[in-house]
């Protein structure tokens, strides 16, 4: 599953396209100003940005140079008929542009191939010794294989995929097995402690006070 991250500041557009990239089976990150993505992008990994241009804090000009800095493939979204924003920002290095206002059936085929293009589809996922082969499944640990429950694997690539981020219980719990957090029970916590000694990221696998986890580094 490709992570996607839709910098927009328009909100009902922002709605619109996560919504459709959600229906598609994308998981997405969203940013309502330059800035915000900015650190996002730094943060995380994304394997795609969607980008607006007219931006608050930083453009999205300014936005890109960190998207080249990580290596995530950027489309634009330029104002429709603005000749020069188009070609300004295929210029800077922006993998391709998208007019607004735009048919879903056209942005979905764009990030199709932008990401099979840039191979960032099914990429194998890295942390310490660690690395997560979603094409396949499979977790080695120092190139050897680790059996993990299928639990395990998810929760191990939910991790993944949110590095460095604060991952709520209930955030947790909605990913890995579906519907609702009960709120009450120690599942999440066990399955994260099972984890953590399999692979030995108890440093890895934080902790934090009334909140949940995270994967740091
Ligand atoms: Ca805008």
């Amino acid at each position: 599953m490709a992570k996607i991250l839709i910098v927009e500041d328009e909100e009902p557009i922002l709605n619109l396209i996560r919504m459709n990239l959600v229906k598609a089976g994308y998981q997405c990150g969203i940013s309502m100003d330059g800035e915000e993505a900015a650190d996002r992008i730094q943060e995380e990994d994304f394997d795609l940005i969607l980008l607006d241009i007219m931006l608050p804090k930083l453009d999205g000009y300014e936005v890109l140079e960190y998207a080249k800095s990580q290596e995530i493939p950027v489309i634009f979204l330029t104002a429709m008929g603005d000749t020069a924003q188009k070609v300004r920002g295929l210029k800077m290095g922006a993998e391709d542009y998208i007019s607004k206002p735009f048919d879903i059936a056209e942005l979905l085929a764009r990030v199709e191939t932008v990401l099979r293009r840039c191979r960032k589809l099914d990429q194998s996922l890295r942390i310490g010794a660690i690395e997560l082969r979603p094409e396949s499944r499979t977790v080695l640990k120092n190139g050897a294989p680790v059996e993990l429950t299928p639990k395990e694997y998810d929760l191990l690539y939910l991790f993944m995929r949110n590095r460095n981020r604060a991952l709520y219980r209930e955030t947790i719990y909605e990913h890995v097995w579906g519907g609702e957090y009960p709120g009450t029970g120690r599942t999440v916590d066990l399955h994260v402690q099972r984890l953590k000694k399999k692979l030995g990221l108890e440093k890895e696998i934080v902790a934090i006070y009334k909140v949940g986890y995270r994967l740091v580094g």
